[in-house]
């Protein structure tokens, strides 16, 4: 039988902090063609397949449907898809098949079988049905990887956008390329109007762009550590300028030293406008995807120390529970009043930890500094299957706390209403933010 306190973690409607949503339009039109493309979500679930030795152009098929038909496909991961089953990720699709597709096993008579269901799903309104009421989710944040909070008509109040720092704290300054599944990047100079020619016109293009997003963004975001160490110091104006000068120079002219130079230069104004506009300031942290480059040393939140001892009045919200720095987070959370800790996308990379994580947490850092839950993907379906991954996983961290005598069922309950929802409702302006997005609406009407 159900405890009163997993009935609760079933029933609290959940803060959704990190997603990678694709708009509407992108899912009804581009959306997964097949119910295996939809099933493995490559950047994750084909990670773990390449691990186990899956060819990555076999892994990459999966989720186009125009490559072949489902059994040409599914057929040479069909071994790796056995060794992963066990994973956090390899959970998540067994969770997905089972709750979206009601099925018991994946196999190629299934997933055909399902294709009506995927259709059914593609149609308009089922992407905020599934995350509003199905993963019963108060409102998704969504990094679409760009600057522009632009409002989201399938319903503004939902779905509200991070502004992304992170070419910024990269160092690059000439993000003219369109991210092809959101198709609303603009380069600086058509965004703002403003030519970078120094440091002084790119200060002021910073701020131009949050003048035109940062009241209507819910937070400001870096996934820098995909690219570079997250190791930050200050810098001088003189040296960033240098910096700039050989980014400005053209293609390849900037060295790694010129580029952690001007990132960190970055950064900083970014932290300063985030304060200066209320802002909290995500960092992804920890772990990466699919079998990228990982320079583990480089993804420690303690590398971000001299950034947080610097700005003691930001809103720093470190993401992903730093994996597998989980230990050194607790003791940077422990300390500094100026973070927050979020469990987005930790819940798939490594439930088990995740759920020893929220345990060690709470007897050593304050209960009012965590965020339960980010799905950290761009289907819906796949939110709402971490959204029930999170919430099991979640329930049985706090049923051994409540096993082990260490709360009471009732706390153990309070426990998972802050970490769900009253945290984030702490942590972030929801409210001024739709607000402002909806005014937004109205001077583009
Ligand atoms: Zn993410």
């Amino acid at each position: 039988m159900a405890s009163d306190l997993s009935e609760h973690i079933q029933q609290t409607v959940m803060v959704d902090s990190h997603e990678h949503l694709r708009m509407e339009d992108v899912w009804l039109q581009d959306g997964p063609g097949d119910v295996l493309s939809d099933l493995f979500f490559v950047p994750y679930d084909g990670g773990d397949l390449v691990t186990a030795g899956a060819d990555d152009q076999d892994v990459n098929r999966l989720a186009d449907h125009t490559a072949g038909d489902i059994e040409s496909r599914f057929a040479p991961v069909a071994d790796t898809w056995e060794a992963m089953q066990l994973t956090g990720f390899g959970e998540a699709v067994r969770l997905h098949a089972k709750l979206i597709y009601d099925m018991e096993q994946i196999t190629v008579p299934a997933m055909a079988a399902a294709q009506p269901r995927l259709e059914q799903l593609r149609q308009p309104d089922q992407r905020l049905r599934l995350l509003r009421d199905e993963a019963k989710l108060d409102h998704v944040q969504v990094d679409n990887l760009c600057w522009a909070c632009e409002p989201d008509e399938s319903d503004p109040d939902f779905f509200l956008y991070d502004l992304n720092w992170r070419t910024f704290c990269n160092g690059g300054i000439e993000i003219e390329t369109p991210y092809e599944a959101v198709g609303i990047w603009r380069g600086i100079e058509t965004e703002t109007g403003i030519t970078v020619t120094d440091l002084k016109s790119l200060q002021e293009a910073m701020e131009a762009i949050f003048s035109l997003y940062g009241r209507r963004a819910i937070a400001v975001k870096s996934l820098h550590a995909y690219d570079r160490t997250l190791l930050w110091r200050e810098r001088s104006d003189h040296d960033a300028e240098r910096a700039l000068g050989a980014v400005l120079a053209g293609p390849n002219k900037a060295d790694e030293t010129d580029r952690l130079c001007l990132g960190d230069w970055c950064l900083a104004r970014g932290v300063e406008l985030a304060i200066e506009y209320d802002l909290p300031f995500k960092i992804h942290t920890g772990y990466l995807a699919r079998n990228l480059p990982m320079m583990v040393h480089h993804l420690q939140a303690g590398h971000l120390c001299e950034l947080l001892i610097r700005y003691p009045q930001a809103r720093f919200v470190l993401m992903h529970i730093a994996y597998p720095y989980n230990d050194e987070l607790v003791a940077i959370a422990k300390h500094f009043p100026n973070v927050w800790v979020d469990l987005c996308w930790a819940w798939s990379c490594n439930p088990h930890v995740s759920a020893k994580f929220v345990r060690n947490f709470l007897h050593a850092v304050p209960s009012n500094k965590l965020f339960a839950f980010g799905g950290d993907t761009i289907w819906p379906t796949r939110s709402y299957v971490y959204s029930v991954q999170a919430r099991k996983w979640l329930t049985k961290a706090l049923e051994a706390e409540v096993c082990d005598g260490n709360l009471t069922e009732q706390q153990a309950m309070d426990v998972a209403t802050r970490l769900m929802r009253r945290n984030q409702l702490d942590c972030f302006d929801v409210e001024g933010t739709r607000t402002a997005v909806r005014q937004a609406m109205r001077i583009t009407m």
